[in-house]
């Protein structure tokens, strides 16, 4: 196994920033950016974010007139984007959960954690890891977290509005896990607040489930992240409850997880634009994709807003494709179905120009490589160009296979 624990995912992150980083310094003249029309570099991860600004907001950037400023113009926004009776801004998503977990569990508390499909971002369990003495439990499965899921020392649960792979929780499932609270909480007359994380979900859900809000349904929390399905900075937004919100608040600014005035102020302006268009649009092509790839592939599945493959489905491609004498005759206890993901993800990067997410991520998030449709750089990239780019990534993976040496370059350093 070649990326097998955080410091090897920082390692192949490094070497395709660097990748990136060449290739813009390179291309300098058709390349004043992302988003620009002559850009050669796509990124469909779905969180390409944007930082959109006009010069009177970044002359107001100082250290306390910023917050004053942007933190009064993103209320109403925020509110209307979560509901909820305050707001506050984070660092990330990541952020946001640690500082809730951080305020609102103790030691000897028990927290559960429901979403359409494990496995949950790592910074839930992780938060929960720095306070001693805590269990944690969680589900995917409604029924089970109808029988096991609330203890009587429970004293969050946390709900995932949309998984990483967009998994989407339903209404129903939401609505039991909220009607069960409340019973619980008529029962013993202690408070178990609801926190939703809806990285994705507040977009996702809503655009394209036509479901309400998270805070709508009964959650006291939610925090999405401002640069998924919309054109914000990478940061958190948190709604809630005003009391919730306030010691959440005073968590996050002892340890630095607020949101500073320059990623406030542009939250601020990718909430002026938002519009669910992107992501409506992203949905119709998601089927066109599908079919022109189905002449060539078995395992691609549709997301909400594009198409995916996950380490299975990659692993069957894989076998289903390869010369099976290649396949006896090589040594490949080395690697693991996993490495192929971050490979396929890499060679897309590195010959194809595709920013798929587990080549840029941050340790621990999924390996499913997922072409968002709803991206901005999906707009300017034609579907018989995609599908091609696809189809050549991976036959470049299957000339790969076996050359481990070659593998690991490819995973952690250049191209030659
Ligand atoms: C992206 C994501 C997060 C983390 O967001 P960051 O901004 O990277 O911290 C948490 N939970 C889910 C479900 C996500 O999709």
């Amino acid at each position: 196994m070649f990326i097998k624990d955080s410091v090897n995912e920082v390692k192949k992150r490094e070497s395709a920033l660097k990748f990136i980083n060449d290739f813009i310094s390179n291309n300098k003249k058709e390349n004043s950016g992302f988003g620009n029309e002559n850009i050669q570099l796509y990124d469909l991860t779905g969180l390409a974010g944007g930082f959109l600004a006009n010069s009177e907001d970044l002359s107001l950037l100082e250290t306390y007139v910023g917050p004053a400023v942007f933190e009064n113009r993103l209320e109403p926004l925020a509110k209307e984007h979560l509901g909820g009776e305050k707001v506050l801004a984070l660092n990330r998503t990541s952020s946001g959960l640690l500082a809730s977990i951080l305020a609102l569990v103790s030691g000897g508390d028990h927290v559960v954690h429901f979403l359409a499909e494990l496995p949950s971002h790592p910074s839930i369990p992780r938060s929960l890891k720095l306070i001693n003495n805590t269990s944690y439990s969680e589900f995917d499965n409604i029924d089970k977290f109808c029988d096991e899921g609330i203890c009587n020392n429970t004293s969050l649960i946390i709900v995932t509005g949309s998984t990483m792979d967009h998994k989407v929780l339903s209404e129903k499932d939401f609505e039991k896990i909220v009607h069960l609270r409340n019973e619980k909480e008529f029962a013993t007359g202690k408070k178990i607040p609801i926190l939703v994380d809806d990285a994705s979900g507040a977009r996702l859900r809503i655009a394209v489930y036509n479901q309400k809000r998270a805070i709508d349904y009964g959650a006291n929390l939610a925090i999405t992240s401002t640069d998924k399905l919309m054109q914000g900075p990478r940061g958190g937004l948190m709604a809630g409850d005003g009391d919730l919100i306030n010691i959440v608040k005073s968590k996050a600014h002892q340890f630095g997880l607020e949101a500073q005035a320059p990623t406030i102020m542009a939250i601020v302006n990718a909430l002026k634009v938002y519009n669910s268009k992107a992501i409506l649009e992203g949905i119709e092509k998601k089927d066109n994709l599908a079919k022109l790839l189905s002449k060539n592939f078995d395992n691609f599945e549709k997301t909400p807003t594009g198409i995916m493959i996950n380490e299975n489905g990659l692993k069957a491609e894989i076998n289903s494709k390869i010369n099976k004498e290649i396949v006896s005759n090589s040594s490949n206890s080395d690697i693991s179905d996993s490495d192929y993901c971050f490979l396929f993800s890499m060679i897309l990067l590195k010959k194809e120009g595709i920013i798929t997410i587990p080549s840029v991520s941050m340790p621990g998030v999924s390996n499913t490589i997922r072409f968002d449709l709803a991206s901005k750089d999906a707009l300017n990239l034609d579907l018989n160009t995609l599908n091609n780019k696809i189809i050549r990534a991976f036959d470049e993976l299957l000339l790969l296979y076996g050359n481990n040496n070659e593998i690991k370059r490819i995973l952690f350093d250049n191209f030659k």
